[in-house]
């Protein structure tokens, strides 16, 4: 089955590209979605990634990170014009659903880029004076707004909320344009989730058509979310056809990359 990891990171380790790619081969993961989130989580940055899927064009996917507050709108129109496909967003100096932030979104959606929203609390590993944030500004609610006023821009909600689990769920069960992933940390909130089981969330018919595969995690990582994911679609049934969507079909039907799926 063909498998895209829908949320990598670009670490700022040696050899971190190499040992990535490496682990995909092993693993069987065709492509991933790559993005730099920059020194405050100890990560390379977007000029990096671009090289990355430059030198990788089959196996890499860029995505770009944008800081709302922060990053301009042109901004994304280059990343575009440079070969970027999709956006991930975290640490918003105000509420994503904030108004001076729609043409940034609205950019987004003309540029049929979906975007992947960090949601939940976010701790920076390398944090410095200058940033200040609040993960309420990240909560799952606040990209309903987005999701009404932009219903051609497709969004992926990171991490089913981490803790606002039953607000991200119900969202992508409400809105068409809305998905999520359920990548983190192994030890992080996915012990919650295998400790209450996903059904409790995610209890509808279909509900796992509206996920979309991703690790978030360091490469060494990769194996044991991959296999977690593996034993949970067993564990809840889960068909053929939305285990195709899950692992690749719906990422690429949402980069544009198939006709359907
Ligand atoms: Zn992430």
């Amino acid at each position: 089955m063909l498998i895209i990891d829908a949320h990598a990171h670009y670490l700022d380790e040696p050899h971190y590209l190499k040992n990535l790619l490496k682990t995909m081969e092993i693993n069987e993961i065709e492509k991933c979605c790559l993005s730099g989130l920059g020194e405050k989580f100890f990560c390379r940055n977007n000029s990096d990634v671009k090289r990355a899927f430059k030198m990788n064009p089959d196996k890499i996917i860029g995505s770009y990170y944008i800081q709302p507050g922060v990053s301009g709108i042109d901004e994304i129109q280059e990343a575009y014009n440079d070969g970027f496909k999709m956006l991930k967003v975290t640490i918003p100096t105000k509420p994503y659903n904030h108004k001076s932030f729609y043409p940034l979104w609205e950019m987004a959606e003309k540029l049929k880029m979906p975007i992947l929203f960090h949601t939940g609390i976010v701790t920076i590993p390398n944090p410095s004076k200058e940033i200040s944030y609040s993960s309420w500004d990240m909560h799952p609610m606040r990209l309903e707004p987005i999701a009404n006023n932009f219903n051609k821009l497709n969004i992926i909600i990171a991490h089913l909320g981490v803790h606002w689990n039953n607000e991200a769920a119900e969202l992508i069960r409400m809105r068409p344009n809305v998905y999520s992933d359920i990548t983190g940390e192994p030890d992080g909130w996915r012990v919650r989730a295998d400790r209450i089981g996903l059904r409790k969330w995610l209890w509808w018919e279909g509900a796992f058509k509206k996920l979309v595969f991703g690790t978030d995690v360091h490469y060494s990582k990769i194996p044991d979310n991959l296999n977690q994911d593996k034993n949970w679609l067993i564990q809840y049934n889960i068909d053929k056809t939305t285990q195709k969507l899950y692992f690749a079909n719906n990422i690429l039907n949402l980069l544009g990359m198939i006709e359907n799926g």
